[in-house]
């Protein structure tokens, strides 16, 4: 017997093999929140300039160090890959790989749907995740439901802080209530310095008054840096678009006319401005009227709660994978399983 006929027989899983897409300010607290699962391993990551790949799993550290200091995981010796095409290279060079988390930019607005389109065309089969999120976003994915199917991947979608752990918790919220009223998210965001996340960053002023996805897309960073100084570095966000709308909807709770989301950002201070929750009120079948609130502790970074469901969504969409439910999933629909 080999050793995965050994685990097999014990009824011990083999690790899930985890390839992280893009590796910027989430893609390295991915791959950090990885360095300490078992039943995960970072087999694979891509970014912009190249990719890398280790069956045996990559080193987080020597992953994060050369991507900072050469701009690229492709400089990595021997498992790097220098591309342009990383993503299209990487699945082309069949090299086993469970499941994708997909912490790439979404710019433009329908990008992250352009890859999932790459790896129906490429015949790989599997697990993918996002965090994907805007509503149009999700809606031309949740659109994608049958390819999907017919390709054999099972896709979670919204499956980050928000969307994501707050979309699922007014999912759950929701079951006290005969009827929902309201579900309103704000979030608290801190992040010492904007250029690790520019693709949150550029993505949230695309939520500003008189800005968009394209305009943000198209900012440089000099002209981001300008806006941020105008701003003491806080963005103030209102009436989001936000695929917890959809999702919810989607979920059978209620309207999407009835959820909102809104958020400050300080982007020069890793304090949370104010403390991310989200308030549910409906109507219990005694017909009084309540709101549950689900606060997350300040102390809790955006990256701890985006990667952590991330992972979650995809171990259990890993489990709907195995037995043959492939198609698209959202994170109001299943419960995250936690990743040990
Ligand atoms: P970032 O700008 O820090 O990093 C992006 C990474 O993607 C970089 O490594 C870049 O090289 C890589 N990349 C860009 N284009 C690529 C391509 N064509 N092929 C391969 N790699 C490519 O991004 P970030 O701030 O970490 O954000 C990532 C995503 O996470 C954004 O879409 C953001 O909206 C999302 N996000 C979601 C939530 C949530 O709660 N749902 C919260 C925060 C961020």
């Amino acid at each position: 017997m080999n050793l995965e006929q050994v685990k097999s027989s014990l009824n011990i899983s083999p690790a899930i093999r985890v390839g992280v897409l893009g590796f910027g300010g989430l893609g390295q607290a991915a791959a950090k929140v990885l360095a300490g699962k078992r039943e995960m391993i970072l087999v694979a990551a891509a970014d912009q300039k190249g990719y890398a790949y280790a069956a045996d799993g990559l080193n987080t550290k020597e992953c994060i160090a050369t991507y900072q200091s050469q701009g690229s995981v492709g400089y990595l010796e021997p498992v790097g890959n220098l591309t342009n095409h990383s993503i299209q290279d990487l699945i082309e060079s069949a090299h086993p790989v469970d499941g994708y988390f997909l912490a790439l930019p979404n710019l433009p607005n329908d990008f992250i749907p352009s890859v999932a389109k790459e790896f129906i065309k490429s015949g790989w089969r599997g697990v993918l995740v996002d965090a994907i999120k805007r509503t149009t976003a999700v809606e031309q994915l949740l659109a994608m439901k049958a390819e999907l199917q017919a390709a054999g991947i099972t896709y979670m979608t919204g499956c980050g802080a928000t969307p994501g752990l707050l979309t699922a918790a007014a999912a759950l919220a929701a079951q006290s209530y005969a009827e929902i009223h309201k579900v309103e998210i704000t979030f608290g965001v801190g992040i010492a310095n904007w250029e690790a996340y520019r693709a949150t960053v550029r993505e949230d002023i695309g939520h500003m008054p008189g800005y968009t996805v394209e305009t943000a897309r198209a900012m440089t960073d000099a002209e981001v840096e300008a806006l941020l100084d105008k701003t003491n570095g806080v963005l103030t966000l209102t009436s989001m678009e936000h695929a917890d709308d959809v999702m919810l909807e989607f979920a059978g709770i209620c309207d999407r006319d009835r959820v909102t989301v809104g958020g400050v950002v300080d982007t020069r201070n890793p304090k949370k401005p104010l403390s991310t929750n989200v308030k549910v009120t409906g109507r219990t079948f005694e017909g009084k009227i309540s709101t549950h609130t689900f606060t997350l502790g300040d102390e809790t970074s955006m990256a701890a709660n985006v990667c952590g469901p991330a992972f979650g969504y995809l171990k259990a969409g890993n489990q709907l994978y195995q037995r043959g439910m492939y198609g698209i999933f959202t994170a109001a629909e299943i419960m995250p399983h936690f990743v040990k």
